[in-house]
């Protein structure tokens, strides 16, 4: 809530809108996605067309409450919402950015601008962690840098702050202006530059160019010196501060660097004295956004000593939640890393997403520098856990414990610490919930997700639900108007999980799922999935459960429809929804051109049966030495679907297009597509490097042993591996019966070790395997290996023992535990 109060009348007049409005009222919301509405009376809604057009999420987002609108154009039919008022401006993201600039004006306060390749959000949060002893900080959540997110984190600036720390993040030239205008940086911090994000820019001048402008009006810049070496006069900031490990003119000149148990030893020269820092981490990222951090506090005046006190306790940063399988039938969110009210809200989102348990936790423990009263935090807390609708809460903490009453409306129970609340982990009976943990570092709440989680297997399979989101939008962008979209989640949905996956595009509202068999349909329901659901193979012995779930069959012969039908009869079923499927050319399931003739006479006037949709499938899609064939399916397709539609009396759904066709033959959208592995990063047809797309699936198992072996020592099952020298081994814990395919045995299969690529030596075992780690450097047992991830990706290893991405994905056996990320 911003200490200055805004009227929708003042935001009219700030962004300059036309539109007549029916009353004045408070606002303290600024929302742009309708899925994550809080507060709907004192919210306006801004319609902005990103991907998809915010206009056609008025109607959803007036009905839950809320009656503000910033548009580019009034909806057709205005008058079906005779309370809203609706604010007309030309652009509505320049409105929303117009809206935070002026905020931003508003606050004479320090604020540090964040920009560079990467590290961006690494070195906002360390900031944050160094200065929050001595100062109210406001910052972006989470990596919010973008054109709307950062709007979105200035408004978050309240007269209690003194000081604001915005990272900013752009993709091609322009950009930075925008988000140069809203966050006013006082003091800039340039991050690593590096080659992250280079296809918006032509070159890497053009990018440094682009990405100096958010310190056109700062007082100090700090930067790595090799970095704007060549750049020397147009750097802006009227002060430059520089650090360098290669270069003594540099401010910071760090001269020596050690590894000390664990710690990395610092010592560098500043104003002609030696200093010294050590910091908690040795990968070079980590080091040089540390370096970063230092500088910059040096630059801001702090005591070297000071500095060094608190890096040694800087924590890593996690932005991403971990979502896990439980004891007793759970679901954990793992968040237990930070705890602020703006990323409790996001989190509870998350949990508020889950459906496959009938009950919601959420664990909580103190807030820390929120910079707001206790009595108004806590109000704030309990109103978001009341309208994210959470059953239970567990606060944590002698301030939470205190608020207890404005967590009346809940169920809820409180504890003074966590070793308090360990003690008496088992009588809380925790049982088929999803719980979010989410606590304040001191709290310490790993070691709660430790109680709670099931023990994994050290394999697993992680997937990447942002990844998955970002999949879909490609796709959905590529869409017609009001072109349907079906997703396919078969098979476990290609390997990436069932309801977890589910409950992502349910979120996002696609049309419909389609799901393998009757079983896999029914999880979903039973997980609270309650989208259409369509069954590409239903068979018979289970009809009753698919009506009973409400599932709909793909009918793909006279048999099936007989037996259906006959079966709708029996017990009294009408009109219930089916899928008839054509066969144009897949020669695999189908009718064919001559049945249907008599499939129309079956259908026509049926009333135990409606056919919902007419598909048929694609053979070749994703290659142009298929086009031809592809044309004929599609001419086919068209001259059947129209033969059935005329002979019933109503319109139906059709489709053909799977994830090649929507990236190659938009013509085939039809009313809907069914997208598949494109959903889960891989699609053939698409030829752009880098691909649009990101990675959902990476596999990683860890070292067991590791050995030296020599020369022509026979190594594994049949002896059939060895080393040409003396080398090394390491036995990792993936084998045959996790889906690593004993084809990937004697050097077909390669794995991520510590960046470098070690071959396998000697046959797959059934639970492990060997590789040859003769060249990969500062390697020990219990290091992670990754199988395959965006770097080594999984078409690599596909194409290794000549198969599909599709195979390699699905095979991951169940044993493999499943984790889900999401920021
Ligand atoms: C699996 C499947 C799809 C999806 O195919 P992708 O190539 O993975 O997009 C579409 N339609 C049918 C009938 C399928 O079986």
């Amino acid at each position: 809530m911003p200490a200055i109060h805004y009227t929708i009348s003042k935001i009219q007049h700030i962004i300059g809108a036309s539109g007549k409005l029916i009353t004045d009222t408070p606002i303290t919301n600024l929302l742009t996605d309708s899925r994550k509405i809080n507060n709907p009376g004192a919210s306006v809604f801004f319609a902005l067309s990103d991907r998809r057009d915010g206009h056609t999420f008025i109607p959803e987002v007036y009905k839950a409450g809320v009656h503000n609108f910033v548009v580019k154009h009034l909806p057709d039919d205005v008058a079906a919402y005779p309370k809203a008022n609706f604010l007309v401006v030309s652009n509505v993201l320049k409105a929303l950015q117009k809206l935070a600039a002026q905020h931003r004006k508003a606050f004479d306060l320090e604020i540090i601008g964040v920009t560079g390749s990467n590290g961006k959000t690494i070195v906002k949060e360390w900031l944050y962690q160094l200065l929050c002893p001595d100062k109210k900080i406001v910052r972006n959540p989470k990596s919010y840098n973008s054109q709307i997110g950062v709007a979105l984190s200035v408004w978050q600036i309240e007269e209690q702050h003194n000081l604001g720390i915005f990272e900013a993040g752009i993709s091609t030239t322009h950009e930075m202006e925008q988000l140069e205008h809203m966050i006013k940086p006082t003091v800039g911090v340039l991050t690593h530059i590096g080659t992250a994000h280079n296809e918006g820019f032509k070159d890497d001048a053009e990018k440094l160019t682009e990405k100096l402008k958010l310190f056109t009006h700062s007082n100090l810049l700090v930067y790595q010196y090799d970095d704007l070496a060549a750049y020397k006069g147009k750097v802006p900031g009227k002060r430059h501060f520089t650090w360098s490990r290669k270069f003594n003119q540099a401010d910071l000149y760090v001269f020596s660097e050690t590894v000390i148990a664990k710690k990395y030893y610092l010592r560098a020269k500043f104003k002609d004295t030696e200093i010294e820092c050590l910091v908690p981490f040795v990968d070079e990222a980590s080091i040089e956004n540390a370096i970063s951090c230092w500088a910059t506090l040096l630059a801001l005046d702090y005591d070297p000593v000071v500095i060094d006190d608190r890096m040694e306790r800087l924590v890593p940063v996690s932005m991403r939640m971990e979502l896990k399988q439980g004891i007793n039938d759970c679901s954990i969110i793992d968040d237990s890393y930070n705890s602020d009210i703006q990323s409790l809200e996001i989190a509870l989102n998350f949990l508020n997403q889950q459906n496959q348990h009938p009950k919601r936790t959420l664990i909580l423990s103190d807030i820390f520098q929120s910079g707001l009263e206790q009595d108004v935090l806590y109000k704030q807390v309990a109103n978001l856990v009341k309208e994210k609708k959470t059953d239970k809460i567990i606060g944590v903490g002698k301030a939470i414990s205190e608020h207890r009453a404005l967590f009346k409306t809940t169920e809820s129970v409180f504890f003074d610490d966590t070793d308090t609340l360990l003690e008496q982990l088992s009588q809380l009976n925790f049982n088929n919930e999803t719980i979010l943990i989410k606590g304040s570092r001191s709290f310490e709440f790993e070691r709660l997700s430790k109680a709670l989680v099931q023990k994994a297997h050290e394999t697993v399979l992680e997937i990447n639900l942002n990844a998955l989101q970002n999949n879909l939008n490609h796709y959905k962008a590529k869409l017609n108007p009001g072109v349907k979209l079906m997703a396919m989640v078969k098979a476990f949905s290609y390997g990436s999980g069932s309801f977890e996956v589910a409950n992502m595009l349910q979120f996002n509202k696609v049309d419909y799922l389609a799901v393998a068999f009757i079983d896999e349909g029914v999880s979903l329901r039973d997980a609270g999935i309650n989208l259409p659901i369509m069954v590409l193979n239903p068979e018979p012995s289970a009809y009753d459960k698919m009506v009973a779930f409400n599932l709909e069959p793909e009918i793909y012969s006279y048999k099936l429809l007989d037996d259906f039908i006959k079966f709708a009869q029996q017990k009294n079923i009408a009109a219930y929804p089916i899928h008839i499927k054509i066969d144009t050319g897949m020669r695999r399931l189908g009718f064919e051109e001559f049945e249907i003739e008599h499939l129309c006479d079956v259908l026509k006037d049926n009333k135990y049966v409606h056919v919902q949709s007419i598909f048929s499938h694609l053979a070749g899609s994703d290659a142009d030495i298929h086009d031809t064939f592809t044309l004929l399916q599609l001419d086919l397709f068209t001259k059947i679907y129209r033969q059935i539609e005329n002979s019933l009396s109503y319109t139906v759904i059709k489709h053909i297009a799977n994830t090649s066709a929507i990236t190659r033959w938009p013509v085939a959208q039809m009313d809907m597509v069914r997208l598949g592995i494109g959903l889960y990063g891989i699609d053939g047809a698409i030829k752009e490097e880098p691909s649009p797309l990101q990675t959902v699936a990476s596999l990683k198992t860890s070292i067991a042993q590791i050995k030296h072996v020599k020369a022509g020592e026979t190594i594994g099952y049949n002896r059939n591996g060895s080393l040409p020298e003396d080398g090394k081994i390491a036995t990792v814990r993936i084998g045959y019966a996790d889906g690593y395919l004993r084809a990937f045995g004697n050097g077909a299969g390669k794995m991520l070790v510590n960046g470098t690529l070690a071959p396998t030596v000697g046959n797959v075992s059934m639970d492990m395997c060997m590789i040859d780690i003769t060249g990969a450097i500062g390697v020990k047992e219990g290091d992670e290996v990754v199988v395959f991830n965006e770097e080594y990706r999984i078409e690599e290893l596909a194409k290794q023992i000549g198969t599909i991405p599709y195979e390699i994905l699905t095979n991951v056996s169940q044993r493999v535990k499943r984790v889900y990320f999401y920021e």
